[in-house]
Order: C-alpha cells, then structure tokens, then sequence
C-alpha cells in the first residue's frame, strides 16, 4: 500500500535525524499532507503508528496531520484561491484557466518535537 511505504519513508527520516540531534526520543511529530498528494490520511496516520514501534526513538510519537487546501493563483489577474478538486478549476475573478498550482502535492514535516 502507498500509504505504508510513505510511512516507512517518514519513520526513516525521523529516525535518521533523532539520531542527528542525538534525541533520545520523538515526541511529536507534525506533518502536512495536500489534499492533492493522493494519500489516505486514516491510512497514513494508520500505518505510521503500526510502523513505529520498529524504531524505539519514535515507539512514543504522536503523528499529527494538518491536510492542507488545494491552493492555485491566476496567471492571468494574480488572484489566489483555494479548490476542493482539481477538476478544471478556474479563476473565480476572471475566469481564467491559466493557473498555477501553489500548494497541496507536499508531503513534509513541519516541526518534531524531541526529548534529549
Ligand atoms: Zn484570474
């Protein structure tokens, strides 16, 4: 499943930076997810807490997810507007299909919080 080797990703690069920062463990961790990247947040949220406990820094991290809006700006009158789905989204100013995609493909991490 996609969400699973997501997952898998995200605990690895955890675990690489606790390791870093020399953190005995992983707290928290907060993560965005577009509404665009394809991935099942129940899924996600799902797999990374049966994952964990593979790594023993993160066995106790609390993964929370904020899901951010699919967020597009008119190349035609600069104006920024968010969608519910990307099908054929156009400008609500101007009508203007000329746009661009600003934000909800990312996965990432916006901040862990960790004990040392
Ligand atoms: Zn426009």
């Amino acid at each position: 499943m996609h969400e699973t080797s997501l997952a898998m990703g995200l605990l690895d690069s955890l675990n690489q930076m606790a390791e870093k920062e020399k953190a005995k463990k992983v707290l928290k961790v907060r993560v965005k997810i577009g509404k665009l990247s394809g991935i099942v947040v129940d899924s996600f949220v799902f797999a990374f807490n049966a994952l964990k406990e593979q790594f023993p820094k993160l066995a106790g991290a609390e993964l929370i997810v904020e899901e951010t809006p699919i967020l597009y700006r008119c190349n035609e009158c600069g104006k920024e507007f968010e969608v519910e789905t990307v099908f054929f989204p156009e400008c609500p100013q101007c009508g203007s299909i000329n746009l661009k995609l600003l934000s909800g493909e990312e996965l990432e991490v916006v901040d862990a919080e960790i004990e040392v």
